[in-house]
Formats: C-alpha cells, sequence, structure tokens
C-alpha cells in the first residue's frame, strides 16, 4: 500500500508548505491518483469557498427591505384607518337618520314620544357600545394620521350634537308626558 502521508495532510495546508515539501508534494501527486483526486476536490472546494461571499446579500439589502416593510405597514394602517372613517361616518349617519325619523314620528304624534324616547335610548346604548368597539381601533389608527387639532374639533363637535340631540329629546319627552 502506498503511503499517502503526509502528503495527504500537505493537501490540506498547501499554502503552508515549505519549497523542499511542496516538491516532495509534487512528485507524490506525479503518480498517486489517490492523493491527485484529494487535491483536485480540495482545489474545487477552495474555488467555492471564494465565489460564496457573491451570494451574501449586497449591502444596504437589510436596510432597504426594512424600509419598504415600513412603509407597506403604514400604506396599510392608512388604509384601514379610512375604512374605519368610513365605517364610523355610515353608523353616524344611519343614527342620525333613525333619531331624525324617531323627532319626526314623535312630533306628528307627541303621545308616543315617551316611548319613543326608550326605544332611542336602547338604540343609543347599542350605538354606542358598537362605537367603543370601533373607536378603539379607529383611535389607535388615528392617532398619528390625524393632526390634534381636528381631534378637538371633532370631539367639541360630537359632543356639541349629542347636547343638542339630548336637549331636543327632552323636550319631546316632556311634551309626550304632558299630553
Ligand atoms: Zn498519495
Amino acid at each position: 500500500m502506498m503511503p499517502h502521508q503526509p502528503f495527504e495532510e500537505w493537501l490540506l495546508a498547501a499554502h503552508d508548505l515549505s519549497p523542499a515539501e511542496a516538491a516532495k508534494l509534487e512528485a507524490h501527486l506525479r503518480f498517486c491518483s489517490s492523493c491527485r483526486a484529494l487535491a483536485a476536490g480540495w482545489a474545487e472546494a477552495e474555488r467555492r469557498l471564494e465565489t460564496a461571499p457573491l451570494l451574501v446579500p449586497e449591502e444596504g439589502f437589510a436596510g432597504r427591505w426594512q424600509a419598504t416593510l415600513a412603509a407597506r405597514e403604514v400604506a396599510q394602517r392608512r388604509w384601514q384607518a379610512w375604512l374605519l372613517l368610513g365605517l364610523a361616518l355610515a353608523g353616524a349617519l344611519a343614527l342620525a337618520v333613525l333619531l331624525g325619523w324617531q323627532a319626526l314620528s314623535a312630533l306628528l304624534s307627541p303621545a308616543h314620544a315617551a316611548v319613543s324616547l326608550l326605544q332611542v335610548m336602547v338604540w343609543v346604548a347599542a350605538a354606542v357600545a358598537a362605537a367603543q368597539q370601533v373607536g378603539l381601533v379607529l383611535v389607535r389608527s388615528l392617532a398619528a394620521l390625524v393632526p390634534p387639532g381636528l381631534w378637538i374639533a371633532l370631539v367639541v363637535g360630537a359632543a356639541a350634537l349629542i347636547s343638542l340631540w339630548l336637549i331636543t329629546m327632552s323636550r319631546y319627552a316632556i311634551q309626550g308626558v304632558r299630553q
């Protein structure tokens, strides 16, 4: 059996060999196919290791990817906020129509005003419960998008509308009780 040592070890450390060792290794490789195959395999492995860095993501890739992700998240949140705002407005409009109809029927038939007031209260309780759920998500989504001044205007406007409605309904209720 042909002794392949120390040539096999030398092949794996070819860069650290002295000129004498390199010459001995070269002489061995000339007639040893087994060590030639090992040398070829090792050279191929080294070549692949050297070309591997090309597969590493180019600089800035991670940053750009995160920026894209953040932009997508903002766009999605903005879209959700508009959707929720639309839903809230639709709900408010439906409630306004109901209240208007209720007020109109109370005006035409004052005797039903007290009963109507109870009905409206039930509706309002349901609407408030629904608005609380929507509002929580809405506030979270809109907080970053709506400027503080607009928030104050919205809250003041809502308070004014509720006050107006309460005054109107209590008048109808008093009228209904009197008759
Ligand atoms: Zn050999």
